[in-house]
């Protein structure tokens, strides 16, 4: 039986949505069987390919990662917000009451642990940050948004249960957590 593709990326994101897929604990092997994983952060394969199914793990915070969540969009048959972050931007929003040079101060200037007399910020050499931390579907269509930070064990697998029927899964309500 042809097994269904999965493609992943993770934005602004802390890991945390890729890592709660090890909380389904053994019965992962079983999901494992049915599906092949492709362009994802744990496998070591460069260009996204045609998939069934496209995961986004963390929001929108830069332009590389614009660019990204629409490559994989136009890759996909249907992809998922996983996560708070990807779907209404999560933490990352702290951010947005603060001016973009702020922000890059207090990463590369001011925190107590950076040695950078000169003040020096970012420049071309890496993606331009957007005015503000935004959720996915602001660039690119979402077929399925799980919130959850992350989703939990039982909301993975009822997603996935689902999608491997070929249903487009609806969260119940007990599901629809915002952490
Ligand atoms: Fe991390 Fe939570 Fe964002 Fe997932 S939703 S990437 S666990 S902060």
């Amino acid at each position: 039986m042809k097994k269904t593709t999965i493609a992943s990326v993770w934005l602004e994101s802390c890991a945390g949505c890729h890592m709660s897929f090890l909380d389904v604990d053994e019965r992962i092997t079983t999901l494992l069987e049915s599906v092949e994983l492709t362009y994802t952060p744990i496998t070591d394969i460069k260009t996204i390919p045609q998939v069934d199914i496209g995961i986004i793990e963390g929001g929108l915070g830069n332009e590389e990662e614009v660019h990204l969540a629409k490559e994989l969009r136009s890759k996909c048959k249907i992809l998922i917000a996983w996560g708070d972050c990807a779907v209404f931007g999560g933490i990352n929003c702290m951010r947005n009451f603060i001016p973009v040079q702020d922000v890059l101060r207090g990463g590369y200037v001011d925190t107590v642990t950076t040695v950078n007399p000169e003040a020096i910020l970012p420049g071309q050499d890496l993606p331009k940050l957007l005015p503000k931390a935004l959720g996915i579907d602001t660039e690119v269509a979402i077929d399925v948004h799980v919130p959850g930070c992350p989703p939990d064990a039982d909301t993975i697998l009822y997603v996935f249960t689902e999608l491997l029927r070929g249903n487009l899964p609806k969260l119940p309500p007990s599901m629809m957590r915002f952490d």
